[in-house]
């Protein structure tokens, strides 16, 4: 395989740039570009080691440089690697890397570092998607569940499923293979529990997803309610309190902006923020049409009134857009005199999340965490002995093999001959090997490692 080098830092002024190459002819380069102060043959160098120098281009110093050294199989792809710690910043770190290429090393695409480290075989599919998902996360808790994965939990759940198939499998092909011999056939019913048992497993899978979508995405979260209800408010209210990361969605105009709150670890996305704050000027814009919009989008709605005013016909017309959604209503400005009250029956018939709150006051914000979180189950989202899907290409081939599973049953019922049976049986071990990454098409890898940023 060719030799490729990437910058892996972000790019912009830095204390520090990293310059990563991996590859045959990496200790060939920089032995030709790197002058240390302590001169060593490659050979007297050992792995995990740094070594401190100059960086050269001809006879000219481009740099002070540190070089860290990883000798195959010890290094993230397995092979010879180096990288070089140069001083941040665009001018040097390109320097460097235009000085690799000129000396034999090809640009690296993005992921394709950790392409290598699952083409060599030292991690495996799973394993790779979650160095994307670790370096996208936007939470502690979906940074947590992705080094989860990239240790492999996912991974050997699955090679545990695997192998109760394989257990089974065995046996059936020896049977069909061999009918001659006397081997004892496969009870029907070691086959039927064996499915009976990858189904649960599969099945708890496929439901964590609930989770791991919760995790990775975030609840998205609609707040709506009528013109000087207090929805800015609040939004101000709960920004200020928490670690806020606004994110402008790409191609998209400042209608969608998202803000992402967390909440316990859990990111909370609450969507049209924009929307919220414009209709400070265009009262009319944040019609009931706009809220049946949100209401749809939305994991969870948030609705706010005016606890000191009489309702509406928009407030009404509010209730009867959240009526059986996933809803916390909220009455606010409880710090002037309520006229509704939370036994209002207009109020509770749509739901029993009903909290008073002060957004001016930031009074009772505290109390609608709380409600969330028992909600969506927050507190039991436990990464340490579970093993979570958050990918959504996971999360359909497990359906898939939850399909193949019902089919070999129903196949079974019917008295299918055995070698039927064992289609589906090996269906399934297939759809188990795509999460893995041992069958899985190029396309499928292609499009997997061009979500990395370049580097890694
Ligand atoms: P929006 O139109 O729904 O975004 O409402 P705003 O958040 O802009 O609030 C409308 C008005 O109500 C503003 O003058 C706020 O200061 C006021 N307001 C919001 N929350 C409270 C509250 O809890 N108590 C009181 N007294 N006033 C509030």
């Amino acid at each position: 395989m060719s030799t490729i080098v990437s910058i892996a830092t972000a790019p912009g002024i830095g204390g520090i740039g990293i310059i990563r190459m991996s590859g045959e002819k990496t200790f060939e380069i920089i032995e030709k570009i790197f002058k240390p102060k302590n001169p060593q043959k490659i050979e007297d160098i050992k792995g995990y080691s740094i070594k401190y120098g100059n960086i050269v281009d001809e006879e000219e110093i481009i740099d002070e440089v540190l070089v860290s050294y990883f000798k195959a199989p010890k290094s993230y792809t397995t092979e010879n690697m180096c990288e070089i710690n140069s001083h941040g910043g665009n001018v040097v770190e390109k320097k460097i890397l235009e000085i690799c290429l000129k000396n034999g090393a090809e640009l690296a695409e993005p992921g394709e570092f950790t392409k290598r480290a699952f083409l060599n075989g030292r991690i495996d599919l799973a394993q790779a998607e979650s160095v994307i998902d670790i370096i996208n996360a936007k939470s502690e808790k979906e940074m947590k569940s992705g080094i989860k994965q990239l240790e492999g939990f996912l991974s050997k759940e699955i090679s545990k499923i695997k192998q109760e198939i394989l257990d089974v499998l065995v046996n059936v092909d020896v049977t069909i293979d061999y009918p001659e011999y006397d081997v004892p056939e496969v009870q029907e019913n070691e086959i039927e529990k064996m499915l009976k048992s990858i189904n649960i497993k599969l099945q708890n899978l496929e439901k964590s997803f609930d989770n791991g979508k919760i995790i990775k995405e975030g609840i998205k979260t609609a707040i709506i309610g009528k013109p000087n209800a207090g929805k800015s408010s609040l939004l101000n209210a709960i920004l200020k309190e928490n670690r806020a990361i606004v994110t402008d969605i790409e191609g998209t105009t400042r209608d969608t902006i998202e803000e992402f709150v967390t909440i316990n670890g859990i990111p909370l996305k609450i969507i049209d923020t924009a929307g919220i704050r414009e209709a400070k000027d265009e009262v009319e814009k944040i019609g009931i049409t706009k809220s049946i919009k949100e209401a749809e989008e939305a994991d969870l709605i948030i609705a706010i009134f005016d606890s000191s005013k009489e309702l509406t016909k928009e407030d009404e017309e509010i209730l009867k857009i959240i009526e059986g959604k996933k809803v916390i209503i909220l009455l606010n400005k409880i710090d002037l005199k309520s006229v509704i009250t939370e036994n209002d029956e207009r109020l509770t018939k749509v739901t029993k999340n009903i909290l008073k709150i002060s957004a001016l006051n930031k009074e009772g914000i505290e109390n609608i965490y709380e409600k969330i979180s028992e909600m969506f189950n927050l507190n039991e989202i436990n990464l340490d002995n579970n093993v979570l899907i958050t990918n959504i290409r996971h999360k359909n081939i497990i359906s898939n093999a939850i399909e193949n599973v019902k089919k070999a049953n129903e196949a079974l019922k019917m008295n299918m001959p055995i070698d039927i049976i064992a289609i589906y049986l090996k269906e399934i071990l297939e759809d188990l090997g795509e999460i893995t990454g041992e069958v899985v098409t190029d396309d499928i890898i292609k499009e997997i490692f061009s979500k990395f940023c370049l580097g890694k």
